[in-house]
């Protein structure tokens, strides 16, 4: 089936599903918890979409290109229907069904994941030690207990698990060694990520990002890496392996080295609403559509207008756009 194209000439491929704005961390650079705090009003459940509602979604979009679909939130363990919704997904022959976590539900869910059909998971860890780590994520949690949700991840057959970790300066960079040391000669794979500006409430600065090129020279400094070739066109991470042959990495330089021209990700919103950029201001009001009993047919044709209109290249023009409101990582899906 022919992708429908965008009016930059890119395919729809992946879908990114925000489960819920909730979540059991209060990252720093995502939930900061003097903001997102006890009296934080989240969405109302009955605002979020249901399992059926996603999986039908899941549908009409894969008619219109979709094969890859990640999982995320939020926290997306957090929703009591995960298996189901991973299920139905699974029914759908789709290329990858992905979920991004923070690993703290991971244990206990690890082997249904697998058995009902979701085939990679990554794990966020932004530090090796304590210190580090429990101040960021703003809970307290321990980085023993994330190692343990990788390995029992790979022990369920979700490998290789992949790590993700962002790196900001005066923060964590000390973690970049102390990561690429740790997973060296493992088999999952670690990714760093540019600290971006997201949302508006972590207070980003331009100069709080460590870039892909000086992660790159950190590493390659201790333990040389040499370029590994694109898998496939829209790949977000640059790869690299070690020369010694102890794996490979990724680096995403979102903001340094933009890749909007090979952008094919389409986001859905806990609440509903497509994005079609992790930057876009406004999202379009699918729920409304499947709420008020519109068939099938129709909302494919929406949706197929909706990404052919589509021309969004935030990253491309972050230095000369001038600043607007946009929605948080957490509600729209990282
Ligand atoms: N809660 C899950 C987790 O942390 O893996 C899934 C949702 S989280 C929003 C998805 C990914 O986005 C995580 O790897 C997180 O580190 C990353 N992320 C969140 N805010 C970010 C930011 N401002 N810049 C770069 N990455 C960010
Ligand atoms: Fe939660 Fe993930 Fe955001 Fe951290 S990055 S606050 S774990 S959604
Ligand atoms: Fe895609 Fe928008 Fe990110 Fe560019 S800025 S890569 S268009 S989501």
């Amino acid at each position: 089936m022919e992708a429908v194209r965008d009016a930059l000439n890119r395919p729809l491929r992946d879908l990114r599903i925000s489960l819920t704005d909730r979540c059991n961390f209060r990252c720093q650079y995502c939930m900061p918890k003097e903001i997102f705090g006890p009296g934080y009003a989240f969405l109302p459940f009955s605002e979020v979409l249901t399992a059926e509602e996603i999986l039908r979604t899941v549908r009409i979009l894969q008619s219109l290109g979709v094969s890859k679909v990640r999982l995320t939130g939020g926290e997306p363990l957090l929703r009591r229907d995960i298996l189901s919704i991973v299920e139905g997904l699974s029914q759908m022959n789709l290329e990858e069904i992905a979920l991004t976590t923070n690993g703290t539900l991971l244990p206990r869910l690890a082997p249904a994941l697998k058995e009902k059909g979701l085939t990679r998971v990554t794990v966020s860890l932004d530090a090796l030690d304590d210190a580090t780590f429990q101040t960021i994520n703003g809970v307290g949690y321990p980085v023993a207990q994330v190692l343990e949700a990788i390995e029992a991840a790979a022990k369920a057959g979700l490998h290789p698990v992949k790590i993700n970790a962002v790196i900001q300066k005066g923060v964590n960079e000390h973690a970049v060694l102390d990561l690429a040391g740790y997973f060296r000669h493992t088999p999952h794979v670690l990714r760093f990520i540019e600290y971006m500006d997201v949302g508006t409430t972590n207070g980003w600065r331009m100069e709080a990002v460590v870039t892909a090129k000086e992660i790159f020279e950190m590493i390659h400094q201790k333990w040389p890496l040499q370029p590994l070739p694109p898998r496939r066109p829209g790949e977000v991470a640059r790869r690299f392996r070690y020369q010694d042959g102890a794996g490979e990495i990724g680096v995403i330089a979102s903001v340094t080295q933009p890749f909007c021209r090979g952008c094919n990700r389409l986001r859905l919103s806990a609440d509903g609403q497509l994005f079609l950029c992790l930057f876009a201001s406004q999202g379009f009001p699918l729920k409304k559509l499947l709420r008020e009993g519109a068939s099938d047919e129709a909302i494919r044709e929406s949706l197929r207008a909706l990404w052919q209109g589509r021309d969004d290249r935030y990253s491309e023009l972050r230095s000369v756009m001038p600043p607007k409101p946009r929605p948080e990582m957490h509600y729209l899906g990282g």
